[in-house]
């Protein structure tokens, strides 16, 4: 019976290329393990895919019957649907562990570092002791600098530049920086695509003291890229928190080259944001310095604002 290796929903590159790695690590531990996704690649993906001459895996929503593994997350509402009706055997993750649980034992390993990609190189190399593929290394190589962008998140350790360098060797890239600046680019194109796209394209549900906050991040190398897009975004952001019955929705316009986040906020509670981040929204945004990780910079003084 396959076993499906799935990332989260609306995936990054660390979930698609994780469920990529992960099942080629259980292939070579005997399991029928096929990589899945559970939504459309954004342009960074598609570009790192392309690049390597992987194929792109196969789209699974609902795991109903279906013996799986997650990678890149651990909590239901990013989780496929129908999610307790199949059979969950493990999780990797470098996130805070979320709200499933399992009936019986699984494979659980998480670690607080900047990728799932680096958690997979250990399991690669100190766990089973199994060659990673040149191919399978670019993926991961490629996710660790989309997931710490280019090592500057405060989400990066030393753990993910050390195995970037051994990734790059065994892929065979000699300038990383390089193909990290050409990935940043291609995850910056945001013209023409519909605002909603936009808010999708990088966005997590969370459950914070009951209530449904959404968080989505768009990373840039510059704001100027969406400087005219913002009353599009605002409005296409109230529709998000009208159509889920959310109390907020937030949305990250992170610019990565002055290191810093333009946070749009559409929320029932307005006070919410200087409560999580000493900072009173002016009009429908605040300039938050230094901010580029929604798990570590967003998430935590949020759900401690929301009581969760
Ligand atoms: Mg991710
Ligand atoms: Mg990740
Ligand atoms: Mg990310």
């Amino acid at each position: 019976m396959a076993v499906y290796v799935l990332g989260h929903k609306n995936p990054d590159t660390d979930s698609i290329t994780a469920a990529i790695a992960f099942a080629e690590l259980q292939k070579k531990l005997g399991v029928d393990a096929v990589p899945a996704r559970q939504g459309d690649l954004n342009p960074e993906s598609e570009l790192v895919l392309k690049k390597f001459e992987v194929e792109v895996p196969e789209l699974v929503t609902d795991v109903t019957d279906k013996q799986y593994m997650l990678v890149d997350h651990s909590d239901i509402k990013q989780a496929p649907d129908n999610w307790d009706k199949g059979e969950l055997l493990a999780i990797v993750d470098h996130h805070k562990v979320g709200d499933i649980t399992t009936p019986n034992p699984i494979f659980f390993c998480a670690m607080p570092v900047g990728c799932t990609g680096t958690v997979l190189y250990k399991l690669y190399v100190d766990l089973y002791k199994k060659e990673i593929d040149p191919k399978v290394a670019g993926l991961m190589l490629s996710a660790i600098l989309s997931d710490t962008v280019l090592f500057k998140s405060a989400t990066c350790t030393p753990d993910d530049k050390a195995v970037a360098e051994e990734l790059a060797k065994i892929a065979g890239v000699d300038d990383m920086m390089a193909w990290g600046m050409e990935m940043a680019k291609a995850k910056s194109a945001v013209e023409g695509v519909a605002p909603k796209d936009l808010i999708f394209r990088d966005y997590k549900d969370f459950n914070m003291g009951g209530k449904t906050v959404g968080i989505g991040q768009l990373e840039l190398v510059s704001l100027d890229l969406v400087a005219n897009m913002k009353d599009d975004l605002y409005e296409a952001m109230k529709e998000v928190k009208e159509e889920g019955n959310r109390h907020s929705v937030f949305l990250m316009l992170t610019d990565i080259m002055q290191e810093g986040t333009e946070l749009m906020v559409v929320t029932d509670d307005p006070s919410i944001v200087e409560k999580a981040f000493g900072k009173p929204l002016e009009g429908r945004s605040v300039w938050l310095p230094g901010v580029m990780s929604r798990k570590k910079q967003m998430v935590p003084p949020l759900e401690k604002a929301f009581g969760a």
